[in-house]
Parts: structure tokens; C-alpha cells; sequence
């Protein structure tokens, strides 16, 4: 068996010819290899997000996590204008300090963490002020929200502003339709649905908006967006020496979801998120949000109240399962399931009868205390307070 059976919204379990496709030849990044694998990599991409008309898009690829193409998307878009962050959850509240970092005229529209966007609220404020650039998390991994791509996309259509979209835990496991959506520059990560390595990010654009890029001044050398699409566009490579290894694994990743066929791919994730949502409710569990709410990756659970979640986790440890606690004002409350990279049926399966074990034995450990406090309290109405005083001691 595995060592760990990673049920996390990423990193992942990858799949056993990664591990071979990562420790391939040793190549110089500015030879013509390395510019096969970047261009292969690129028209694997759109094919995987399923971008509808892609000769009109572009992607990039950075190496550095999700945040890297985040960071280079707020630090590269905004110039001196205004932009709009929309935050209900922790990812939200990133994307707000880091555009703080970057750009002066940053805004902020907060919502309660796990709860839709009030798209009035939204469509009041962009008819207030002069706002340029629109930015928002797709899958808002702290509650496994996903929030509507297409409301927010009218509404940016709508008052003529930029639209970009942290997709780091949805692309690769929901369609996001960029064209509809009126979505500028969208991000994710290979470590996600995508199911490599952790440590590439990339960025997927319309190149009319790449262009437009060009004349505003780079706030940072590293992350300068414009620069990625002039190298791949003039010749398939990056501006710094790249993770040319990790470019080995995602590009493997992206041939294995292409072999497996793309479609099967999203409807093969959603069946595993469906399969393991029925076990959870039939082990009596409740989720903090609606299904039709969820992205097809992850699964956010309330804590039953005789549940301590940390001694939960590491118990599902004890038996090789990784799980993630809920943070911030979720923390104590929640915890979270992935369905991504090599998890099958049969590990779905494993995972459910650990948790139903380990619930079987909290509930018997509550029942045991129970008895116990109500044995107390018959004794000590029963006698009166010198035995209560011997308890305490
Ligand atoms: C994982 C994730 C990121 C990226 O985080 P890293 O720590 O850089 O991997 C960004 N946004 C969302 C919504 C995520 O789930």
C-alpha cells in the first residue's frame, strides 16, 4: 500500500510514471528540448481546460506554487488603476494582501466565509466607483465553495472591467468557460486536479490581453506576466531558469488526462466525489455547504459534536490517511476530503470504513462518559457535598 493516502485538496498522490517522467535527462533549458516540452506542455493545457477557441489564448507557465501566478497576475494587470478584490474565505483574503503589496487603489468586498457572493452588493459597488480590474477565487478551498464564474462575469461585461480568477484548486476539475465568463487571465497550479508535483503554477490568458500588458511598468522582475508571454510566444521558453523536471512530470500529467480522455477525466472525479459524499452521509455525517455548491475535489465536514477533529486526523493517519483540518473560523469545526490525484474506488472504499471505525469508537468512548457523569451525578444527589469534594481531588 501506499505510504500515505493523500485525501488533501492537494498536494497529491501522482501517478507512478511521473515518478519516472521526473527523473528523465538532464536537458539545458535553452535548447531546442526544452522548447518542445514547453510548447507541448502549452497546447496540453488548453486541451485539459478544455478553452474553447484556443488559438486566441495563451498559457505560461512559472515555476513557483499557486500563489506565484496569482502573485504575477495582481502585480502585472492593475498598473495604477483600481481593482476590486471579492473575498469569502481565506484565498480571498490572500489575493487581497497581495494585491495590497502591489497596487495602491486595492478595494475589498468582504462575504462571511462558506456564503455566496451578494452580487447586488457587487453590482452597487462597481456603480460607485471607478473600478478597473475585477479579481476573485473560482473553488474557495477553505469552505469548498465554488463561487459563480458566470454572475461575476456579467456583472465585470457588464461595467466594461478586467476580469482574473484565482482557478488554482478548480482548473482541471471544472470547466471554466473564459469566453463566457469574460475571464482575462485565470491561475492554477500543477499540484491540484491537474495531479502532479507541487512547485509549477501557470497562467491562462487571452492574448489580446497579454498585449495589452506590454506598456504597463513590472512591479516585479520575477512574476513580470508580460515577460512569461513574450519568451513563450517569441520562443518557447521561460525568462529564468525553470524547474525543468517538474516541466517533465506536469507535461506526463497532462498526457495521462488526455490518454484517459478528457472528458472521463472531470466525469470520472465528479463519480469519486459523488461515491465518497453518499459514504459520508451514510455514515450520519452533514457537510458545511450545499452539494450543488461544492467543487468535484473536495468535501467539507462538520465535526459531530462528540468529535475531537485533531484526534480524528491522527487516527486516519495512524492508518495512512492524510486529511485537512478546517482554518480559521472553521478551525475545531470542520474537516475537509479530497478526491484528486491517484485515489481510487477502492482507497474511497478504505478511507470510509477507517472513518466509520474511529466514529463507532468515539461514540462508544461518549457513551462510556456519559454513564459515568450520570453515576456521578446519582451519587453525589445521593450523598451530598464531602463526596463531591473528593472527586475534585
Ligand atoms: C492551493 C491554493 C492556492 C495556492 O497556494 P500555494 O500555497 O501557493 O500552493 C491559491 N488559491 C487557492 C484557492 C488554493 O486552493
Amino acid at each position: 500500500m501506499k505510504k500515505h493516502l493523500l485525501f488533501t485538496p492537494g498536494p497529491v498522490n501522482v501517478a507512478p510514471n511521473l515518478r519516472v517522467a521526473i527523473s528523465k535527462e538532464d536537458i539545458c533549458h535553452r535548447e531546442v528540448e526544452f522548447e518542445h516540452l514547453l510548447n507541448s506542455i502549452e497546447q496540453k493545457l488548453l486541451q485539459v481546460l478544455k478553452i474553447e477557441n484556443p488559438g486566441n489564448y495563451r498559457a505560461v507557465v512559472i515555476t513557483g506554487s499557486g500563489t506565484a501566478a496569482n502573485e504575477s497576475i495582481l502585480s502585472s494587470v492593475v498598473g495604477n488603476k483600481h481593482i476590486l478584490i471579492l473575498s469569502n474565505g481565506e484565498f480571498g483574503g490572500r489575493l487581497h494582501q497581495m494585491s495590497k503589496i502591489h497596487n495602491q487603489n486595492t478595494h475589498l468586498l468582504e462575504f462571511p466565509w462558506g456564503e455566496n457572493f451578494d452580487l447586488d452588493r457587487i453590482d452597487a459597488y462597481l456603480t460607485q466607483h471607478s473600478i478597473d480590474v475585477v479579481a476573485m477565487v473560482h473553488h474557495e478551498t477553505c469552505a469548498g465553495l465554488l463561487n459563480s464564474l458566470e454572475d461575476v462575469g456579467a456583472l465585470t461585461k457588464k461595467h466594461g472591467v478586467t476580469f482574473v480568477v484565482d482557478c488554482v484548486s478548480s482548473a482541471g476539475a471544472e470547466i471554466i468557460e473564459m469566453e463566457k465568463c469574460n475571464i482575462a487571465f485565470m491561475s492554477s497550479s500543477s499540484s491540484k486536479a491537474i495531479g502532479s508535483y507541487a512547485g509549477l503554477s501557470f497562467v491562462v490568458g487571452k492574448t489580446t490581453e497579454f498585449e495589452k500588458l506590454k506598456d504597463i511598468p513590472a512591479k516585479t522582475m520575477y512574476l513580470n506576466l508580460y515577460k512569461f508571454y513574450e519568451f513563450i510566444s517569441t520562443c518557447y521558453q521561460t525568462p529564468n531558469t525553470p524547474a525543468v523536471h517538474l516541466f517533465y512530470a506536469l507535461e506526463q500529467a497532462l498526457t495521462n488526462i488526455i490518454d484517459l480522455g478528457v472528458d472521463q477525466h472531470y466525469s470520472s472525479m465528479k463519480d469519486k466525489a459523488n461515491m465518497l459524499r453518499q459514504g459520508l452521509l451514510n455514515l450520519g455525517l452533514e457537510f458545511l455547504i450545499k452539494q450543488q455548491d461544492m467543487c468535484s475535489i473536495l468535501t467539507t465536514v462538520n465535526v459531530p459534536l462528540n468529535v475531537n477533529v485533531s484526534v480524528l486526523r491522527q487516527q486516519l493517519r495512524e492508518k495512512s490517511i492524510i486529511i485537512y483540518e478546517g482554518k480559521g473560523c472553521f478551525k475545531g469545526k470542520v474537516f475537509q476530503v479530497g478526491n484528486i490525484g491517484e485515489i481510487s474506488i477502492l482507497d474511497i472504499q478504505y478511507f470510509l470504513n477507517c472513518l466509520k471505525e474511529i466514529l463507532i469508537n468515539f461514540s462508544a468512548t461518549e457513551a462510556r462518559e456519559q454513564q459515568a457523569r450520570q453515576m456521578m451525578q446519582v451519587d453525589s444527589t445521593a450523598s451530598n457535598e464531602p463526596y463531591i469534594a473528593e472527586i475534585a481531588l
